[in-house]
Protein backbone atom coordinates (compact mmCIF):
# COMPACT_ATOMS: atom_id res chain seq x y z
CA UNK A 1 0.00 0.00 0.00
CA UNK A 2 1.20 3.01 -1.20
CA UNK A 3 -0.18 6.54 -0.01
CA UNK A 4 -0.15 9.21 2.71
CA UNK A 5 -0.34 7.48 6.05
CA UNK A 6 -0.15 4.22 5.27
CA UNK A 7 1.52 2.06 8.07
CA UNK A 8 -0.54 3.59 10.28
CA UNK A 9 -3.84 2.58 7.76
CA UNK A 10 -2.87 -0.73 7.34
CA UNK A 11 -1.86 -1.00 11.38
CA UNK A 12 -5.70 -0.24 11.94
CA UNK A 13 -7.01 -2.44 9.10
CA UNK A 14 -5.08 -5.37 10.32
CA UNK A 15 -6.28 -5.14 13.83
CA UNK A 16 -10.13 -5.26 12.68
CA UNK A 17 -9.16 -8.09 10.87
CA UNK A 18 -7.14 -9.92 13.37
CA UNK A 19 -10.13 -9.32 15.77
CA UNK A 20 -12.60 -11.16 13.69
CA UNK A 21 -15.49 -8.71 14.59
CA UNK A 22 -16.77 -6.75 10.80
CA UNK A 23 -19.84 -5.01 12.05
CA UNK A 24 -21.33 -3.10 14.71
CA UNK A 25 -18.46 -3.27 16.74
CA UNK A 26 -15.52 -0.95 18.95
CA UNK A 27 -14.21 0.77 15.70
CA UNK A 28 -17.26 2.24 14.53
CA UNK A 29 -18.30 3.61 18.03
CA UNK A 30 -14.77 4.96 18.28
CA UNK A 31 -14.96 6.94 14.83
CA UNK A 32 -18.39 8.20 15.70
CA UNK A 33 -17.27 9.27 18.95
CA UNK A 34 -14.31 11.59 17.66
CA UNK A 35 -15.86 12.20 14.42
CA UNK A 36 -19.08 13.97 16.79
CA UNK A 37 -16.38 15.46 19.18
CA UNK A 38 -14.55 17.17 16.28
CA UNK A 39 -17.34 18.39 14.62
CA UNK A 40 -19.19 19.31 17.62
CA UNK A 41 -22.25 17.35 18.09
CA UNK A 42 -23.66 15.58 20.39
CA UNK A 43 -24.28 12.14 17.67
CA UNK A 44 -22.51 10.85 14.84
CA UNK A 45 -24.40 8.04 13.15
CA UNK A 46 -22.27 6.03 10.31
CA UNK A 47 -24.50 5.17 7.58
CA UNK A 48 -22.54 2.97 4.59
CA UNK A 49 -22.31 6.45 2.21
CA UNK A 50 -23.18 9.67 1.94
CA UNK A 51 -26.21 9.41 -0.32
CA UNK A 52 -27.65 7.25 2.71
CA UNK A 53 -26.79 9.91 5.28
CA UNK A 54 -29.39 12.40 3.00
CA UNK A 55 -31.94 9.69 2.37
CA UNK A 56 -31.87 9.09 5.50
CA UNK A 57 -32.07 12.11 7.49
CA UNK A 58 -35.10 13.03 4.97
CA UNK A 59 -37.05 9.87 6.06
CA UNK A 60 -36.20 10.28 9.40
CA UNK A 61 -38.29 13.52 9.45
CA UNK A 62 -40.98 12.26 8.22
CA UNK A 63 -41.60 9.06 10.32
CA UNK A 64 -41.14 12.05 13.13
CA UNK A 65 -43.76 13.80 11.50
CA UNK A 66 -41.58 16.96 10.25
CA UNK A 67 -41.53 16.54 6.82
CA UNK A 68 -45.04 15.05 4.47
CA UNK A 69 -45.06 13.92 1.12
CA UNK A 70 -44.82 16.91 -0.91
CA UNK A 71 -43.41 19.09 0.99
CA UNK A 72 -41.12 21.85 -0.58
CA UNK A 73 -36.76 21.72 0.37
CA UNK A 74 -35.04 24.61 -1.28
CA UNK A 75 -31.61 23.59 -2.26
CA UNK A 76 -29.08 25.67 -4.38
CA UNK A 77 -29.25 24.41 -8.46
CA UNK A 78 -25.51 23.89 -8.90
CA UNK A 79 -25.04 20.61 -6.47
CA UNK A 80 -23.91 16.99 -6.93
CA UNK A 81 -27.22 14.70 -8.07
CA UNK A 82 -27.19 13.20 -4.53
CA UNK A 83 -28.33 16.00 -2.71
CA UNK A 84 -31.82 16.04 -5.05
CA UNK A 85 -31.79 12.04 -5.23
CA UNK A 86 -32.39 12.18 -1.58
CA UNK A 87 -35.15 14.66 -1.95
CA UNK A 88 -36.88 13.14 -4.79
CA UNK A 89 -36.73 9.02 -3.22
CA UNK A 90 -38.41 10.63 -0.30
CA UNK A 91 -41.29 12.31 -2.44
CA UNK A 92 -40.59 15.56 -1.13
CA UNK A 93 -40.28 18.51 -3.91
CA UNK A 94 -36.83 19.69 -4.88
CA UNK A 95 -37.01 23.88 -5.40
CA UNK A 96 -34.29 24.82 -6.89
CA UNK A 97 -32.31 27.88 -6.06
CA UNK A 98 -29.55 29.54 -7.98
CA UNK A 99 -26.33 31.07 -6.88
CA UNK A 100 -24.29 34.46 -7.04
CA UNK A 101 -21.86 33.56 -9.67
CA UNK A 102 -18.88 35.05 -7.64
CA UNK A 103 -19.23 33.68 -4.08
CA UNK A 104 -21.36 30.53 -5.16
CA UNK A 105 -23.38 31.22 -2.39
CA UNK A 106 -27.33 30.68 -2.71
CA UNK A 107 -28.96 33.93 -4.16
CA UNK A 108 -30.56 35.70 -0.96
CA UNK A 109 -33.08 36.92 -2.40
CA UNK A 110 -33.78 34.17 -4.64
CA UNK A 111 -34.28 32.17 -1.81
CA UNK A 112 -36.78 34.67 -0.12
CA UNK A 113 -39.16 34.32 -3.12
CA UNK A 114 -38.75 30.25 -3.28
CA UNK A 115 -40.11 30.10 0.31
CA UNK A 116 -43.96 29.23 -0.05
CA UNK A 117 -46.62 28.00 2.46
CA UNK A 118 -45.25 24.65 1.95
CA UNK A 119 -41.40 25.06 2.57
CA UNK A 120 -40.36 22.86 5.75
CA UNK A 121 -36.83 22.75 4.92
CA UNK A 122 -33.23 23.99 3.34
CA UNK A 123 -30.40 21.66 2.32
CA UNK A 124 -27.26 23.79 2.29
CA UNK A 125 -24.48 22.13 0.24
CA UNK A 126 -20.99 23.53 1.24
CA UNK A 127 -19.66 22.82 -2.42
CA UNK A 128 -16.19 22.90 -3.42
CA UNK A 129 -15.26 23.01 0.79
CA UNK A 130 -17.06 26.58 0.24
CA UNK A 131 -18.97 27.47 3.64
CA UNK A 132 -22.01 28.69 2.23
CA UNK A 133 -23.38 29.13 5.56
CA UNK A 134 -24.42 32.73 6.59
CA UNK A 135 -26.50 34.96 9.22
CA UNK A 136 -28.86 35.84 6.53
CA UNK A 137 -29.48 32.06 5.82
CA UNK A 138 -30.19 31.39 9.71
CA UNK A 139 -32.44 34.41 9.86
CA UNK A 140 -34.30 33.11 7.13
CA UNK A 141 -34.69 29.16 8.67
CA UNK A 142 -35.51 31.07 11.98
CA UNK A 143 -37.86 33.00 10.12
CA UNK A 144 -39.87 30.59 8.14
CA UNK A 145 -39.12 27.43 10.78
CA UNK A 146 -37.31 25.51 8.09
CA UNK A 147 -35.18 22.57 9.10
CA UNK A 148 -31.74 23.33 8.30
CA UNK A 149 -30.15 19.94 6.69
CA UNK A 150 -26.04 20.73 5.97
CA UNK A 151 -24.45 18.41 2.58
CA UNK A 152 -21.22 18.68 4.24
CA UNK A 153 -19.86 15.87 1.49
CA UNK A 154 -17.09 18.48 0.57
CA UNK A 155 -16.14 20.02 3.55
CA UNK A 156 -14.91 17.70 6.11
CA UNK A 157 -13.24 20.55 8.80
CA UNK A 158 -14.38 23.32 6.78
CA UNK A 159 -14.77 26.40 9.75
CA UNK A 160 -18.05 28.79 10.38
CA UNK A 161 -15.86 31.46 12.72
CA UNK A 162 -15.38 28.99 15.80
CA UNK A 163 -17.78 26.32 14.77
CA UNK A 164 -17.66 23.44 11.87
CA UNK A 165 -19.48 23.32 8.93
CA UNK A 166 -21.80 20.06 10.31
CA UNK A 167 -23.01 21.43 13.08
CA UNK A 168 -24.79 24.35 11.95
CA UNK A 169 -27.68 23.17 11.54
CA UNK A 170 -30.47 20.65 12.57
CA UNK A 171 -28.74 17.57 10.68
CA UNK A 172 -25.56 16.99 8.69
CA UNK A 173 -24.95 14.54 6.15
CA UNK A 174 -21.05 13.49 5.67
CA UNK A 175 -19.81 11.14 2.56
CA UNK A 176 -16.23 9.26 2.80
CA UNK A 177 -16.17 8.46 -0.30
CA UNK A 178 -12.50 8.08 -0.67
CA UNK A 179 -11.82 10.97 -2.96
CA UNK A 180 -13.06 13.33 -0.46
CA UNK A 181 -11.12 15.77 2.10
CA UNK A 182 -12.12 12.82 4.70
CA UNK A 183 -12.06 9.40 2.79
CA UNK A 184 -12.56 5.77 3.47
CA UNK A 185 -11.18 2.70 1.12
CA UNK A 186 -14.41 2.47 0.11
CA UNK A 187 -17.85 3.35 0.85
CA UNK A 188 -19.31 4.96 3.86
CA UNK A 189 -21.27 7.85 5.47
CA UNK A 190 -22.72 9.57 8.51
CA UNK A 191 -25.48 12.08 9.98
CA UNK A 192 -24.10 14.68 12.62
CA UNK A 193 -27.10 16.23 15.28
CA UNK A 194 -27.48 17.22 18.47
CA UNK A 195 -31.48 15.80 18.04
CA UNK A 196 -31.30 12.78 20.60
CA UNK A 197 -34.99 11.69 18.74
CA UNK A 198 -33.38 12.64 14.81
CA UNK A 199 -30.46 10.31 15.88
CA UNK A 200 -32.40 7.33 17.49
CA UNK A 201 -34.56 7.23 14.49
CA UNK A 202 -31.41 7.26 11.67
CA UNK A 203 -30.39 4.69 13.92
CA UNK A 204 -33.38 2.60 13.65
CA UNK A 205 -34.00 3.10 9.88
CA UNK A 206 -30.54 2.05 9.30
CA UNK A 207 -31.13 -1.52 10.98
CA UNK A 208 -33.86 -2.35 9.21
CA UNK A 209 -36.79 -0.65 11.00
CA UNK A 210 -35.26 -2.45 14.02
CA UNK A 211 -36.83 -1.28 17.64
CA UNK A 212 -34.91 -4.26 19.27
CA UNK A 213 -33.77 -7.12 17.70
CA UNK A 214 -36.37 -8.77 15.06
CA UNK A 215 -39.02 -6.30 15.95
CA UNK A 216 -39.89 -3.78 13.18
CA UNK A 217 -42.22 -1.08 13.51
CA UNK A 218 -40.97 0.61 10.34
CA UNK A 219 -39.83 -0.38 7.23
CA UNK A 220 -35.94 -0.10 7.07
CA UNK A 221 -33.35 -0.76 5.35
CA UNK A 222 -29.65 -1.80 6.04
CA UNK A 223 -26.89 0.66 5.69
CA UNK A 224 -23.91 0.34 8.02
CA UNK A 225 -20.32 2.06 7.86
CA UNK A 226 -18.10 -1.80 8.07
CA UNK A 227 -15.33 -1.52 11.25
CA UNK A 228 -12.66 -1.49 8.59
CA UNK A 229 -13.87 1.65 7.32
CA UNK A 230 -14.19 3.55 10.89
CA UNK A 231 -10.84 2.21 11.59
CA UNK A 232 -9.49 3.97 8.68
CA UNK A 233 -11.37 7.21 8.79
CA UNK A 234 -10.39 7.15 12.36
CA UNK A 235 -6.76 7.21 11.53
CA UNK A 236 -7.30 9.58 8.56
CA UNK A 237 -9.48 12.31 11.58
CA UNK A 238 -6.28 13.05 12.73
CA UNK A 239 -4.55 13.97 9.89
CA UNK A 240 -7.44 16.03 8.58
CA UNK A 241 -6.98 19.40 9.50
CA UNK A 242 -2.90 19.16 8.61
CA UNK A 243 -4.39 17.63 5.05
CA UNK A 244 -6.84 20.78 5.34
CA UNK A 245 -4.04 23.16 5.69
CA UNK A 246 -1.87 21.96 2.83
CA UNK A 247 -5.02 22.48 0.57
CA UNK A 248 -5.58 25.94 2.25
CA UNK A 249 -1.93 27.12 1.56
CA UNK A 250 -1.78 25.64 -2.22
CA UNK A 251 -5.37 27.56 -2.43
CA UNK A 252 -3.53 30.94 -1.64
CA UNK A 253 -0.48 30.05 -4.39
CA UNK A 254 -2.87 29.58 -6.85
CA UNK A 255 -4.84 33.24 -5.85
CA UNK A 256 -1.64 34.83 -5.87
CA UNK A 257 0.48 33.48 -8.51
CA UNK A 258 -2.20 32.79 -10.77
CA UNK A 259 -2.99 35.70 -13.85
CA UNK A 260 -4.31 34.29 -16.31
CA UNK A 261 -7.18 37.12 -17.51
CA UNK A 262 -9.25 35.38 -18.97
CA UNK A 263 -9.84 32.92 -15.89
CA UNK A 264 -12.39 33.69 -12.94
CA UNK A 265 -11.90 32.86 -9.64
CA UNK A 266 -14.43 32.45 -7.06
CA UNK A 267 -14.51 35.09 -3.95
CA UNK A 268 -11.10 33.91 -1.67
CA UNK A 269 -11.88 32.57 1.49
CA UNK A 270 -9.46 32.27 4.10
CA UNK A 271 -10.67 32.18 6.81
CA UNK A 272 -10.78 28.11 7.38
CA UNK A 273 -13.85 28.96 5.87
CA UNK A 274 -12.95 26.73 2.85
CA UNK A 275 -11.20 23.35 2.54
CA UNK A 276 -10.80 23.35 -0.72
CA UNK A 277 -12.02 20.03 -1.38
CA UNK A 278 -11.96 21.24 -5.39
CA UNK A 279 -10.56 24.20 -6.78
CA UNK A 280 -13.02 25.55 -9.11
CA UNK A 281 -11.76 28.22 -11.88
CA UNK A 282 -14.01 29.50 -14.94
CA UNK A 283 -14.09 30.47 -18.68
CA UNK A 284 -15.71 30.48 -21.43
CA UNK A 285 -13.16 28.65 -22.78
CA UNK A 286 -13.38 25.57 -20.42
CA UNK A 287 -13.02 22.83 -23.47
CA UNK A 288 -9.95 24.30 -24.63
CA UNK A 289 -8.83 25.17 -21.49
CA UNK A 290 -9.01 21.68 -20.42
CA UNK A 291 -7.36 20.11 -23.69
CA UNK A 292 -4.60 22.80 -23.35
CA UNK A 293 -3.47 21.49 -19.95
CA UNK A 294 -3.86 18.12 -20.48
CA UNK A 295 -1.21 18.25 -23.50
CA UNK A 296 0.82 20.22 -20.76
CA UNK A 297 0.53 16.59 -18.75
CA UNK A 298 -1.93 18.69 -16.31
CA UNK A 299 -5.41 15.95 -15.64
CA UNK A 300 -8.42 18.76 -14.78
CA UNK A 301 -12.10 17.26 -13.95
CA UNK A 302 -15.34 18.89 -14.18
CA UNK A 303 -17.68 19.10 -11.65
CA UNK A 304 -20.14 19.20 -12.79
CA UNK A 305 -21.07 19.17 -16.85
CA UNK A 306 -25.05 18.86 -16.14
CA UNK A 307 -26.51 20.53 -13.33
CA UNK A 308 -29.81 17.95 -11.68
CA UNK A 309 -32.39 20.20 -13.23
CA UNK A 310 -30.81 19.51 -16.73
CA UNK A 311 -30.77 15.67 -16.47
CA UNK A 312 -32.70 12.84 -18.03
CA UNK A 313 -34.20 11.49 -15.02
CA UNK A 314 -35.20 14.84 -14.02
CA UNK A 315 -37.27 15.62 -17.34
CA UNK A 316 -40.11 17.76 -14.95
CA UNK A 317 -37.25 20.11 -13.99
CA UNK A 318 -36.07 20.45 -17.23
CA UNK A 319 -37.61 23.49 -18.30
CA UNK A 320 -36.38 25.83 -15.29
CA UNK A 321 -34.39 28.64 -16.46
CA UNK A 322 -31.07 28.90 -13.61
CA UNK A 323 -28.94 31.05 -15.50
CA UNK A 324 -25.89 31.26 -13.31
CA UNK A 325 -25.78 27.17 -12.60
CA UNK A 326 -25.75 26.82 -16.04
CA UNK A 327 -23.02 28.92 -16.79
CA UNK A 328 -20.90 27.31 -14.38
CA UNK A 329 -21.51 24.01 -15.31
CA UNK A 330 -20.54 25.08 -18.83
CA UNK A 331 -17.68 27.04 -17.84
CA UNK A 332 -16.19 25.17 -14.55
CA UNK A 333 -12.85 23.73 -14.39
CA UNK A 334 -11.04 22.13 -11.80
CA UNK A 335 -7.68 22.95 -11.15
CA UNK A 336 -5.49 19.99 -9.54
CA UNK A 337 -5.37 19.88 -5.74
CA UNK A 338 -4.55 17.59 -3.12
CA UNK A 339 -2.43 17.21 -0.22
CA UNK A 340 0.44 15.06 -1.96
CA UNK A 341 1.21 17.66 -4.27
CA UNK A 342 4.47 19.33 -4.26
CA UNK A 343 5.23 22.51 -4.34
CA UNK A 344 7.07 22.14 -7.42
CA UNK A 345 3.59 20.60 -8.98
CA UNK A 346 1.49 23.29 -8.28
CA UNK A 347 4.20 25.86 -9.34
CA UNK A 348 3.87 24.33 -12.26
CA UNK A 349 0.24 24.46 -12.92
CA UNK A 350 0.44 28.28 -12.25
CA UNK A 351 3.14 28.92 -14.75
CA UNK A 352 1.28 26.35 -17.57
CA UNK A 353 -1.72 28.59 -17.18
CA UNK A 354 0.14 32.17 -17.18
CA UNK A 355 2.15 31.01 -20.51
CA UNK A 356 -0.94 30.95 -22.29
CA UNK A 357 -1.65 34.08 -23.35
CA UNK A 358 -5.29 33.76 -24.06
CA UNK A 359 -7.36 30.91 -24.03
C1 LIG B 1 -19.99 12.88 -2.72
C2 LIG B 1 -21.22 13.68 -2.46
C3 LIG B 1 -22.41 13.08 -2.04
C4 LIG B 1 -22.65 11.60 -2.02
O1 LIG B 1 -21.77 10.86 -1.31
P1 LIG B 1 -21.56 9.29 -1.63
O2 LIG B 1 -20.80 8.81 -0.47
O3 LIG B 1 -20.84 9.20 -2.92
O4 LIG B 1 -22.93 8.68 -1.71
C5 LIG B 1 -23.47 13.92 -1.71
N1 LIG B 1 -23.38 15.25 -1.83
C6 LIG B 1 -22.26 15.86 -2.27
C7 LIG B 1 -22.22 17.35 -2.37
C8 LIG B 1 -21.15 15.10 -2.63
O5 LIG B 1 -20.05 15.70 -3.10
Amino acid sequence: MTGLHADEIQQAVAEVVDSGWYLQGKAVQQFEQHYAQYIGTRHCIGVANGLDALTLTLRAYKEMGLLHDGDEVLVQANTFIATILAITENHLTPVFVDVAPDTLNLQTEALRQAITPKTKALMLVHLYGRCTYNEEIEALCEAHQLLLIEDNAQAHGCLHGEQRTGSLGHAACHSFYPGKNLGALGDGGAVTTNDDDLAQMIRTLANYGFSQKYVAPMQGRNSRLDEIQAAVLDVKLHHLDTENQRRIDIARTYYTYIQQKDLRLPTFMDEGNNVYHIFPVFTPHRNALQQYLSEQGIQTLIHYPIPPHQQACYREYNQLSLPVTEQLAREELSLPLNPTMTDAEVQYVVETLNAKLAI
